[in-house]
């Protein structure tokens, strides 16, 4: 289950709930109660088909024949 971390606007904590991709956007309430609370932008990758940019196909980089400098 993917973790968010949320931070509270009334005292400023931060906080990391683990839950549903689902309720990744409902409200969630800080340890001290409070619900004005803001979801950050989370760096946890979670496996998933949605979104995920495409891998540039051929080249290795860093290597030769992938920018025309064989030949
Ligand atoms: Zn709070």
């Amino acid at each position: 289950m993917p973790r968010y971390e949320y931070r509270c606007r009334t005292c400023g904590d931060t906080f990391e709930l683990s839950r549903p991709m689902a309720d990744s956007s409902a409200p969630a309430s800080c340890p001290s109660g409070h619900e004005d609370t803001v979801k950050l932008l989370s760096a946890v990758a979670v496996g998933g088909s949605a979104g995920s940019a495409p891998a540039p196909s051929g080249g290795g980089g860093g290597g030769c024949c992938g920018g025309g400098c064989c030949g």
